[in-house]
């Protein structure tokens, strides 16, 4: 049988030392297997090399994993030190990320991690008509965000998805190769009438203003914000409006105890950035607005433990195939939450099914604080 090093050494080299380098990875476990029915496959577990987490690598090619896009907080200042050319704003779309290819002859939604994802792969043909796009170009990988108010991932959505999900393609990719340029997505995007992130036009760094306009826009519509792409060569920039940043406080304030330290303080700086120059007005309201989040939810969740209730997130979801369904919760079971299934229904051909993801700390912290636990501080 072909040696596993130097397998991963003819499906991909690097510039110099390939063998090495795939030797090292071995050795500190960057790299597992994967099967999904009866397609097998190699994923990153970690960053290799140039190699981002979530590549994967089969007999018909690698799949990058989805590049990082650093963020802005100062919109026009980022837009003018960053970039010295025409860009493209497009809209931030709220979601999850998903990459769509073929692998092993099959088409499946790949995770930011290069997992299938079992929910997004079992409902792919409900979200576009990939078959014509893939036959024309099996070479290329479809970058998208999957949002909803019935996404299993996500507690929020954009405002104007009203049920279930819906997908929206913002990059391509060549496998092994690059994103593609924006306005050769644009093309096949049309060519094939796939569904897309709204693009809002062509600027230039002169026209930063124009640009703060369609930010102030996104906050009245309650959008995530943006991403500013290079009409050319270029890294691209994300940057977020201030009813993002409230809405995802929001979100999460009642499981404070499960979420990173920074995540918090990072959210307020951006609104303060925000705020300050979009000056999109209401700031007293606003600031009152987040006290009252995060105090109200940690209310909410002192009445639901004296209730005898956990601190939980719901959601609903729908699904095409009920092997897809387990394999969806199986992947809970590595996962630090509990997840419980608190009804299913079968309606016009899905099994619609209702969970809660449990948040155990903070149900604890909450518990013993309220029973007059002691703390070191
Ligand atoms: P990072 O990109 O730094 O890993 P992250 O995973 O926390 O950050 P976000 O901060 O939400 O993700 O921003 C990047 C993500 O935004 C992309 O990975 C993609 O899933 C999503 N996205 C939504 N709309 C677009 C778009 N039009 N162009 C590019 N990415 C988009």
């Amino acid at each position: 049988m072909e040696d596993l090093v130097e397998r991963l050494s003819r499906l991909y080299s690097f510039r110099k030392d390939t063998p090495t380098i795939w030797q090292e990875a071995l050795g500190k476990h960057k790299i597992r297997t994967e099967q999904w029915e009866d397609i097998t496959f190699l994923r990153l577990d970690k960053p290799v090399h140039s190699l981002e987490r979530g590549t994967i690598l089969s007999e018909e090619g690698i799949i990058n994993g989805y590049p990082r896009i650093r963020r802005i907080i100062n919109l026009a200042n980022g837009i003018r030190r960053n970039l010295p050319a025409a860009f493209y704003v497009e809209e931030k779309v709220d979601g999850y990320n998903v990459r769509v290819a073929q692998v092993g002859g099959k088409v499946v939604a790949l995770s930011r991690g290069g997992y299938v994802c079992p929910f997004t792969t079992d409902r792919l043909d409900d979200l576009l008509d990939y078959g014509p796009f893939f036959r024309g170009n099996p070479d290329l990988v479809l970058c998208c965000e999957v949002a909803g108010p019935e996404s299993p991932y996500n507690t929020e959505s954009p405002p104007y998805i009203k049920e279930d999900v819906r997908l929206f393609v913002f990059d391509m990719m060549r496998k092994g190769g690059q994103v593609l340029l924006p306005e050769e997505r644009y093309r096949l995007v049309k060519r094939y009438g796939l569904p897309s992130v709204r693009v809002y036009g062509s600027f230039l760094p002169d026209d930063a203003e124009e640009v703060l306009d369609i930010a102030r826009e996104m906050d009245r519509e309650g959008l995530e914000g943006m991403v500013l792409k290079p009409q050319k060569e270029g890294r691209y920039l994300k940057y977020t409006v201030p009813s993002s940043h409230i809405n995802d406080i929001r979100a999460t304030a009642i499981l404070v105890k499960d979420m990173p330290c920074g995540f918090y303080l990072k959210r307020i700086l951006m609104l303060g950035f925000a705020l300050e120059e979009l000056e999109v007005g209401g700031d007293r309201e606003r600031a009152r607005l987040l006290g009252d989040v995060f105090t109200g939810s940690i209310k909410d969740a002192q009445e639901l433990v004296l209730s005898g209730k956990e601190i939980a997130e719901h959601f609903q979801v729908r699904f095409r195939k009920r092997e897809n369904m387990t394999r969806f919760f199986s992947l809970f079971k590595k996962a630090p939450v509990d997840v419980r299934i608190t009804g299913e229904q079968t309606l016009d051909g899905y099994i619609r099914v209702r969970f809660e993801r449990i948040y155990r700390r903070t149900t604890a912290f909450i518990s013993s604080s309220l029973g007059g636990a002691t703390f070191v501080d």
